[in-house]
């Protein structure tokens, strides 16, 4: 059998880990450029001058326009090109750095990603997600390579909004639920082969790790300090569930996340947010244990991430909305093909009606 594992060439991830950034582009050359936000570059201002100040390197800013689009890859690649960058470093949110690993492969340079927030898994893997410069999907932009460094600095994360921290736990909280379901069914990853031992051990790790920390995590974000839960629940967030989702596979809770998307009342919430309740309604659908069901939807409440509709801002919930959902779930190429069994738009309807009743509050 084909066992495939990708992961980032080195994960580093500390308190004010920012301030060493100059050691870790002299890896790679002298000049990098940065593809950041204003706002996000401005919130870590103070740890960018120190760096420049511990380890001297050239940092150009070349601003990003909030949506990754080919026009805005094209442009900052030209920036690189020009100015002669030798690496590139993507800083923020999910678009910013999925727009430097973009810039940074068409330009064959390496790239540094700086996730600022924790809320989701996408900082580690080999993929982009493109969207129109109005901001719709456009496609999926798969790289040979995973980004050479990620580099997490959890002060940064810690003063961050909590919410991003908590729907992070819920895009994790889907990984070992949907690597399980893929291994019983031999479905191939991301990179074209069968889940390694190590990939599966590490979903798990990241499921664990979610329940045992999150409380603690949660309230350490809301005090703004660093403390070791909330270090581990970063690392399940962003590493874990990152190796975990790439190397493993994903399943229902993905599609259950796209699917929900064809509703307007839930554009906005975030990601992890709609992929928590995915994955309520992936174990209605695989008919999971009691004991599973009911210590998931309590550890959803305990965050607060949603189990029901009513907590995504669907209060009308009616048979054509639900299976309008569920067609968008089981479209071809959606992930929940690989379940371990043959899943059809009835039984999604079936499974999110039931799951709205586990997860609504009582
Ligand atoms: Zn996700």
């Amino acid at each position: 059998m084909k066992k495939v594992m990708i992961s980032p060439s080195k994960y580093v991830q500390g308190e004010n880990e920012l301030c060493n950034l100059g050691e870790y582009v002299k890896a790679f050359g002298n000049k990098a450029l940065l593809i950041s936000s204003k706002d996000d570059q401005g919130r870590v201002q103070s740890l960018l001058d120190e760096a420049k100040q511990r380890s001297p390197f050239e940092l150009l800013s070349g601003g990003f326009n909030l949506e990754c689009s080919w026009a805005e890859v094209k442009r900052l690649k030209a920036v690189v090109e020009v100015e002669g960058c030798d690496v590139v470093i993507g800083l923020g949110g999910g678009k910013s750095l999925d727009t430097a690993k973009a810039c940074a492969y068409l330009t064959k340079k390496p790239v540094i990603i700086v996730p600022t927030i924790a809320s989701t898994d996408a900082p580690c893997s080999a993929l982009a997600v493109i969207y129109t410069e109005h901001g719709e999907f456009e496609e999926y932009f798969f790289f040979p390579q995973n980004p050479n460094l990620v580099l997490v600095d959890t002060g940064v994360i810690a003063r961050a909004p909590v919410r991003f921290l908590v729907a992070g736990m819920g895009d994790a909280l889907s990984t070992w639920i949907e690597a399980r379901a893929c291994a019983k069914s031999f479905a191939q990853n991301a990179s074209h082969g069968n889940s390694t031992m190590a990939a599966n051990a590490i979903a798990k790790l990241c499921y664990e790790t979610l329940f045992e920390d999150s409380l603690k995590a949660k309230a350490a974000c809301e005090a703004n300090v660093v403390t070791m839960a909330l270090e581990n629940v970063i690392e399940a967030n962003i590493l874990l569930s990152g190796l975990g989702f790439e190397s493993s596979g994903l399943a229902a809770c993905h599609s259950i996340h796209n699917g929900l998307t064809v509703l307007e009342e839930t554009h906005k919430f975030f990601h992890g947010e709609k992929v928590a309740f995915g994955a309520i309604v992936q174990l209605v659908l695989e008919n999971a244990p009691q004991e599973e069901l009911e210590r998931t939807i309590k550890y959803c409440q305990s965050v607060g991430l949603p189990t029901c509709f009513a907590d995504l801002g669907v209060t009308e919930v009616t048979p054509e909305k639900v299976m309008k959902v569920a067609i968008g779930a089981t479209a071809e190429g959606e992930t929940i093909h690989n379940m371990p069994f043959p899943v059809t738009a009835e039984m999604v309807c079936g499974a999110i009606f039931a799951a709205d009743k586990l997860g609504a509050h009582a």
